[in-house]
């Protein structure tokens, strides 16, 4: 079988970034949590286990409405009617990331799948609420749809999603009856968003990881994306489901899964890194420590990178200041 790459595959340009009102005036800093995740990259001397690709195009308006209403779509371009249903402020920088954080998520998935023995990367958050026509919770577009739909058109490839954040992704469900193709793109069953707290969550994963790896043995399933969402972390603000131990356990279980399907199916199968959620007001950098210490064991169990454990994690740092929530 191929050797894995020793890098994971980084779609991050700056271009993806708002940088607009979201430091101060935003609840969620996921506009800017590229950029900050790639600082703390730099600042942890980790950049030997990425590789950076920055040119890739943006999405259209017509990549946008494979997913959305054409008037839902105009009133983010032009900050109209419903355009704050995401919660986030708005902004000509903000509508400009839209097109590149969207896009990296895409060009992230068709790198894999053109190149199965890496394993990709979109730094990418804000994206599995949205719906047809309206954003929530802050998400704006369906990234996960869209680049769905838009691989099966091109290679007739159906993906699964193991959504690990802290909140269920309902844009997949809530879009199946807007693109009804979307259930060729995204069967159902196949966007797996775990429940439960720590040992429950963890058998909710597993039967999830059990369930598309029949549909890949089957042939019915050619690519996964992994979002480890940082808001299934008992101590984010908004989230819950797992603690330290348990929610790196995901990624361990995770990566050793990948590895024995690669295995079964002779192939390594095609696997995508998305971040999703993650929010803490105290401590940012534990939201983004959670996400390298994931990418961390991606590194050294698909990749077979030799990494050196985050010495500098934040992750059981005693809060100050719990919000109540
Ligand atoms: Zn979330």
């Amino acid at each position: 079988m191929k050797q894995r790459s020793k890098k994971i595959r980084t779609f991050y340009t700056d271009q993806q970034v708002c940088f607009d009102n979201i430091q101060n005036a935003s609840f969620s800093k996921s506009p800017l949590k590229p950029y900050l995740l790639m600082q703390r990259i730099e600042h942890l001397g980790l950049n030997n286990l990425f590789l950076r690709t920055s040119q890739f195009e943006p999405y259209t308006k017509a990549d946008f409405e494979l997913a959305h209403t054409p008037s839902y779509v105009n009133n983010v371009f032009n900050g109209e009617g419903n355009y704050r249903s995401n919660n986030l402020p708005w902004s000509k920088n903000l509508v400009h990331s839209l097109g590149y954080t969207n896009a990296a998520l895409y060009e992230a998935k068709k790198h894999a799948l053109l190149h199965p023995q890496t394993v990709c990367f979109a730094p990418v958050s804000g994206m599995h609420h949205a719906q047809p026509n309206r954003g929530s919770g802050f998400c704006t577009f369906s990234g996960q749809v869209i680049s769905a739909l838009k691989l099966y058109d091109e290679f007739g490839v159906s993906g699964a999603y193991f959504d690990l954040d802290g909140h269920y992704g309902n844009s997949i469900e809530d879009t199946r009856a807007f693109a009804p193709k979307l259930n060729l793109a995204i069967p159902k069953g196949c966007n797996v968003n775990p429940s439960g707290y720590n040992e429950s969550y963890i058998q909710s994963f597993q039967d999830g990881l059990d369930r598309v790896a029949k549909l890949i043995l089957a042939g019915k399933i050619h690519y996964v994306v992994f979002a480890h969402g940082a808001d299934s972390h008992a101590d984010d603000d908004i989230g819950g489901g797992c603690d330290t131990k348990h929610w790196l356990l995901c990624a361990e279980i995770f990566s050793e899964w990948v590895n024995a399907v690669s295995k079964k199916i002779g192939k390594p199968l095609p696997v995508t890194l998305a971040l999703f959620g993650g929010y803490r007001a105290d401590n940012y950098n534990a939201v983004l420590d959670l996400h390298l210490s994931s990418l961390q064991i991606i590194s050294e169990k698909i990749c077979q990178t030799p990494v050196t454990k985050l010495k500098t994690l934040n992750l059981h740092q005693k809060r100050n200041s719990r919000r109540a929530s």
